[in-house]
């Protein structure tokens, strides 16, 4: 699905030195690196604070941690995701509720997390899944009629933007009260290892942050609140200050491989491709396909058979996994979900895919289709 080895052979020289800088200077934790990487994020995505910490879990975490919810307050989600976006709401003892997605973006569906909000809903985290942003007005707006905080789960679309009618836009993940990521090596913006990163305009905010990823302490020993340890490694902000200047030729090659894939699929009667949403730039974490007609497991298959790698993301929605049984959250329905997760398959998508290759897939998807 990636290719990690062919994207590495070419930056291996400025990686390989960044790395032997690391060791050669011992500073492991909270070196250079790191500060130079929360200043070069914060200018990429035209934000002030950028809070480095350890996974994207762990950002979506200490966001929720800092925004002063209570027990058993209320947190949407789209129940469409990687499971890390609703798993942190029921680990701090909130209540997760999920929201059904649109069909074409694959994102959360405002009108049917306007349908979930209660008297005791507190925030609401869109997620811009599969690397499109959700409908940020649209829940923006949501968020100020009933006065939610906004976590954007932004580790899928990072260097993706959302453009407001008037014109406005942003960066995916600095629209909301908070947006998190992750610099997981697989993502578009991946380390050799884990990391993520928290972003808000908030300063008084990104302070608590701070501070609940480095044990509730400003100064050494002095814990004012409850934190944990969550900490972007100094070998890991060295690869990414390489790798963050080629973020957007990293999206344009993958937008260049979705194109390829859209012409090849076009008009065919069993394949739906990804939707463009016009306020957006969508940065392809994934290509996903719709199939209908035709059985996508047997697709991924027949593609195995034939060395093409094709994955379903994800098999089961969030509402119907058995950790969240206490919440009955199985007996919600969400159509779209539930319809979508039998239908999704998402082909290779990465930086290195050349047209011999793409050929090759795209053939394949055909063949067994026809
Ligand atoms: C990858 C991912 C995460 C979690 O990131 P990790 O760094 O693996 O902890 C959270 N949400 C979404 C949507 C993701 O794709």
């Amino acid at each position: 699905m990636v290719d990690l080895k062919g994207q590495y052979a070419k930056i291996k020289g400025e990686v390989d030195q960044a790395i032997l800088d690391v060791l050669e200077t011992t500073a492991f934790i909270n070196g250079k690196q790191v500060t130079d990487f929360s200043r070069n994020l914060s200018v990429y995505l035209g934000i002030d604070n950028v809070i480095p910490c350890a996974n994207g879990t762990d950002a979506l975490q200490i966001a929720l941690m800092g925004l002063g919810l209570e027990p058993g307050d209320e947190v949407i989600t789209p129940s469409f995701t990687f499971i890390a976006t609703t798993e942190v709401v029921a680990l701090l003892r909130l209540k997760p509720v999920f929201a059904d997605v649109d069909p074409k973006t694959f994102c959360m569906d405002p009108a049917s997390l306007e349908k979930q909000i209660t008297n005791k809903t507190r925030a609401v985290v869109p997620v811009h899944l599969y690397g499109q942003s959700a409908p940020m007005k649209e829940i923006m707006d949501l968020a100020d009629k009933y006065g939610l905080k906004v976590v954007e789960d932004n580790a899928q679309a990072i260097g993706s933007d959302y453009t407001y009618p008037d014109g406005k836009k942003y960066k995916t993940g600095t629209i909301g009260t908070v947006g998190t990521t992750s610099f997981f090596p697989s993502k578009n913006l991946g380390a050799y290892g884990d990391g993520g990163a928290l972003f808000t305009r908030d300063n008084l905010l990104a302070e608590n942050f701070r501070m609940i990823a480095n044990h509730g302490q400003k100064k050494r020993y002095y814990h004012e609140i409850i934190g944990c340890n969550s900490r972007l490694d100094s070998i890991q902000a060295a690869i990414l200050n390489i790798k963050l200047p080629l973020l957007d030729e990293y999206i344009s090659k993958r937008r260049i491989a979705a194109d390829f894939y859209d012409h090849a699929f076009a008009g065919h009667p069993k394949i739906r491709t990804p939707y463009r949403a016009s306020y957006t730039r969508h940065v392809f974490h994934q290509y996903t396909l719709i199939l209908e007609g035709a059985d996508r497991n047997k697709l991924n298959e027949y593609l195995a058979a034939k060395n093409v790698p094709s994955m379903i993301y994800y098999p089961v929605p969030a509402h119907r996994q058995n950790m969240f049984a206490s919440f009955q959250s199985g007996m919600q329905q969400l159509e779209v979900t539930d319809w979508l997760t039998e239908r999704v398959i998402s082909l290779p998508m990465h930086t290195e895919l050349d047209t011999e290759q793409l050929g090759f897939i795209c053939n394949s998807v055909l063949e067994f289709l026809n």
